[in-house]
């Protein structure tokens, strides 16, 4: 996310809907009559829908892959990388569907078949729950195709996003200090999301971020209920 301009839409999602586009995956799966021997789920976004997968189409084999935009601290490479090779036999001989939560460029899950099949997997097939129009590679079966770009606020990563994104606000808004009206207000205005849509997905939040934000030093409650992004 370090990379997006200060204005961009967010989708603030809840366990519920991404189960049900778990759900959506497995029945094109098993409409398809595919019937994978394993899972990869790519690591980190994928994990929750790799094992959720594997319960709905009746797996117990699932291993992980990560990958990663990062080749130095900072610097961002356009290629994702394999982060961790895979364990021998993990894949070799064997129908592979590979998961992840969403293709955006396309470019980590096209990478991640790329690296099955050249292990010798079987058939390899690929699925992520959403799909930007921004991908340039379609994966075989997609939970929901989204009409306009957002960054989607998975519930895995709730509080690390909100951490970003509520940091963000203070650094670009540039006040002494923020209540929690005023973080709501530049979360709508810079990143469209709504006050009740955020409650209603991810009900009575704001203030575990917060504290979490300031056991993690990046901001200073200066006076009750007023916070102060810290450098
Ligand atoms: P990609 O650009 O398709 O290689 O995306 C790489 C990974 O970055 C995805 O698996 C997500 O975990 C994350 N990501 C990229 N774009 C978004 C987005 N719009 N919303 C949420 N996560 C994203």
């Amino acid at each position: 996310m370090s990379d997006l301009p200060d204005d961009f839409n967010c989708t603030i999602t809840n366990w519920e809907y991404i189960y049900s586009l778990c759900r959506d995956v497995s029945d094109d799966v098993r409409q398809d009559e595919f019937e994978p021997d394993v899972i990869v789920a790519l690591a980190r976004g994928g994990w929750f829908a790799g094992r959720c997968i594997c319960d709905f189409l009746g797996l117990d084999d699932l291993t992980s892959l990560k990958m990663e935009h990062y080749v130095g601290t900072a610097e961002k490479s356009g290629e994702p990388t394999i982060r961790y090779p895979m364990p021998e036999g993990s894949v070799e001989g064997k129908d592979v569907l590979i998961i992840d939560d969403i293709a955006d460029t396309g470019g980590s899950i096209k990478r991640a078949q790329e690296y099955v099949e050249q292990r010798n997997a079987g058939t390899v097939r690929t699925a992520t729950l959403q799909l930007l129009q921004t991908s340039e590679f379609e994966p075989d079966y997609v939970g929901e195709q989204l009409e306009e770009w957002a960054w989607v606020v998975y519930p895995w990563n709730f509080i690390e996003d909100m951490v970003d994104l509520i940091s963000g606000v203070m650094e670009t808004a540039d006040e002494e200090s923020f209540a929690k009206a005023d973080i709501r207000h530049y979360l709508n205005e810079y990143h469209d999301v709504d006050r009740i849509e955020m409650e209603i997905a991810q009900p009575n939040r704001l203030t575990e971020v917060l504290t979490e934000m300031e056991r993690r030093d990046v901001v200073e409650m200066t006076a009750p209920g007023e916070w102060t992004l810290l450098e």
